[in-house]
């Protein structure tokens, strides 16, 4: 028996893949969601969003996700567990490789967003979601009010948090490897010239520590020059040593840039150079990367795709 051809394929569970669900479910499109190894994507390893629109009270990130799965699960979208390895776009339908099994598709949106880079220092995993060690400033950081709080890296992202965190922090360790950050100019002066940001450089962290109390009380950090050990009395601890976009499966046949984030034609934001596949959220965004963006896209990549599926016979 012939494999059947789906009339849009979503990979990806995190805020793109699932708005984009919901969007095209109630197209009547019945669409079919592929999940991979984080159903819900980075925010179900978030606490609270209080940025999320619609939500005063704020709401716990795995609830926010769960609910976004029942909205597209309302209206017909189908989940299947399945890691895409490889696809052939050059083909109509297209198709996406999942291990033995070929899944044929008129349309494709691609949701698969971006890992953080993490240090992989002793206490990282085990205190980070909730327990003090995050990766995201905007959706954490007012949970630091009048406390010190530690963040890892130099270039603009690193930079960005420190100031944000300002906002909250008592007092801002801005640690490096280096002795100047890589950050543009502008981000670097505001960074190095803030009052409550002290620049810890030559540094790399040691541990995290905090591991048997289950919340963090302190990163542990050694100079990379004299060796010296000490410990930063932080309670929070920010990694903003960049992201690592999911685009490897599809990086041969779509146009990725140098740190391997989509890079979608000129004049939209998820249109693709192969008609009918779009991509949206993390994994062509390393501006925003927002749960909002992240859904805006996903609405537009739906939207897209169900034009494009009433043109070409859906
Ligand atoms: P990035 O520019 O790649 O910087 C990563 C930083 O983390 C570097 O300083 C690097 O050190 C450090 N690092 C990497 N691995 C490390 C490790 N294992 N331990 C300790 N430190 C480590 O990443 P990003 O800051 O996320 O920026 C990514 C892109 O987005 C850039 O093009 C950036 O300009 C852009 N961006 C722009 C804005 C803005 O314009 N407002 C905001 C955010 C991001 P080294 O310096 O030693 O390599």
């Amino acid at each position: 028996m012939s494999n059947p051809v789906e009339n849009v394929v979503i990979v990806g569970t995190g805020c793109a893949g699932l708005t984009a669900a919901i969007y095209t479910a109630r197209a009547n499109l019945n669409p079919l969601v592929l999940e991979g190894s984080l159903p819900g994507g980075q925010l179900t390893t978030t606490s609270e969003v209080e940025n999320f629109p619609g939500f005063p009270e704020g709401i716990d990130g795995f609830m926010l996700m769960d609910n976004l799965r029942k909205q597209a699960t309302k209206f017909g979208t189908r989940f299947e567990q399945a890691q895409v390895q490889s696809v052939d776009f050059t083909t109509t339908p297209r198709k996406l490789v999942c291990g033995d099994r070929v899944i044929l598709a008129r349309s494709v949106i691609i949701a698969t967003g971006a890992s953080p880079r993490m240090t992989g220092v002793p206490g990282e995993k085990e205190l980070y979601g909730g327990k003090g060690v995050t990766t995201c400033a905007t959706c954490d950081g007012a949970f630091y009010r009048r406390m010190e709080v530690a963040v890892i890296g130099g270039g603009d992202s690193a930079a960005e948090e420190a100031l944000f965190l300002t906002r909250f922090a008592s007092k801002v360790y801005l640690v490096h490897r280096r002795d100047s950050l890589r950050a543009s100019k502008i981000m670097a002066d505001r960074a190095t010239s803030h009052e409550k940001i002290q620049c810890v450089w030559d540094s790399v962290p040691v541990a995290v520590e905090g591991v048997a109390q289950g919340a963090v009380s302190g990163l542990r950090i050694r100079n990379v020059k004299s060796g010296a050990e000490s410990v930063l009395p932080v309670k929070g601890v920010f990694v903003a040593i960049g992201h690592v976009p999911n685009t490897a499966a599809f990086a041969t046949a779509l146009d990725v840039d140098g740190n391997g984030y989509f890079v979608p034609t000129v004049g939209s934001q998820v249109q693709t150079k192969v008609p009918g596949v779009y991509v949206a959220g993390d994994c062509a965004d390393h501006v925003y990367r927002q749960a909002i963006t992240a859904a805006g896209m996903g609405c537009q990549a739906a939207i897209e795709a169900e034009r494009w599926l009433a043109e070409h016979g859906g």
